[in-house]
């Protein structure tokens, strides 16, 4: 009985803490300690950054960087990820106006911003509000997308018909991964971390990789690979045929004066 009390008590407070942490990720929207980084990604062949992928910074008063990874899921649970994601889209869209032409923008879309049913309003705005072209927005969904249901299937053609282009996030980590490819065109496939850390290795993570490679290359897909720490894993991703890369090697998320400056001076290699 008392083991059963104190784990209602932890219960209890975690409970609070998370509800404390929404209170103030609700406010964090509003008063400037929430900010988009952005981590650029690199095209393997001539060296050049085609995009840059929006990544959420929490810096909180008393506990420091909080990790998208431990708020993400609070705002997803709690609905807040409706808010906070059309603030993503409006302040990415808002930067990416500043950059070289050439340069995409890529925004995270949680699933749940999915059930919402308005986001190809909310994109369409984000849109108009900054001037940005539709081909300079990409949006990066996870197959959590696609196992729901075919309103999902529906909203990705909305958006697909507004001129942004679609990746698929952090692929090859869900289930059943190949026949999501089939139900619906993504521009680009990325290649989850996880495969690229081991690529080197002795396991199949390379033989995966080459696998996809060759099944996007075949339905005119790009891929990402993501997580690219090591000039061993770049050449060997180069050799493989994938596209472009993402990772420490080049660069990890900076802030967004510090990718205009990189932007305007950076030209490949
Ligand atoms: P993700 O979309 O898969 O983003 C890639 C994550 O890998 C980022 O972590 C990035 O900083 C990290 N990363 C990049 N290169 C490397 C590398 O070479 N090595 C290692 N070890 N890590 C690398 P971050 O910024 O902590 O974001 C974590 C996750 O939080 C993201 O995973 C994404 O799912 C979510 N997230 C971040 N921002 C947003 C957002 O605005 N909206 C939504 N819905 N989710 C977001
Ligand atoms: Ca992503
Ligand atoms: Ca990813
Ligand atoms: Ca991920």
């Amino acid at each position: 009985r008392r083991t059963y009390r104190f784990f209602e008590a932890g219960m209890d407070q975690r409970a609070k803490a998370r509800r404390s942490l929404e209170l103030e990720l609700r406010q964090a929207i509003g008063d400037g300690s929430l900010e988009t980084h952005y981590q650029p990604v690199v095209n393997l062949e001539d060296g050049k950054i085609s995009s840059c992928e929006a990544l959420l910074r929490w810096r909180h008063r008393e506990r420091g960087m909080i990790s998208p990874a431990d708020f993400i899921p609070i705002a997803e649970d709690s609905g807040l990820i409706n808010e906070l994601g059309q603030w993503v889209l409006n302040a990415a869209c808002a930067e990416a106006a500043n950059w070289p032409d050439h340069v995409r923008v890529a925004v995270n879309v949680s699933p749940v911003q999915f059930r919402s049913q308005s986001l190809a309003l909310n994109v369409a705005a984000a849109l108009a509000a900054s001037g940005l072209p539709a081909s300079r927005l990409e949006l990066e969904i996870t197959e959590a997308v696609l196992i729901r249901d075919d309103a999902a299937l529906e909203a990705l053609h909305q958006l697909r018909r507004l001129g942004v282009r679609i990746a698929l996030d952090d692929f090859g980590t869900g289930y059943s991964s190949l026949s999501y490819l089939q139900r619906f065109p993504f521009d680009k496939i990325k290649i989850d971390r996880s495969f690229i850390r081991d690529i080197a290795g002795p396991g199949a993570s390379s033989s995966i990789v080459q696998a996809v490679v060759n099944i996007a290359a075949a339905s005119d897909m790009m891929t990402t690979a993501e997580g690219v720490e090591t000039e061993q894993q770049r050449n060997l991703l180069y050799i493989l045929g994938c596209n472009e890369m993402q990772g420490y090697l080049f660069s990890p998320a900076i802030p967004a004066v510090e990718v205009r400056r990189l932007l305007l001076t950076h030209s490949g290699r």
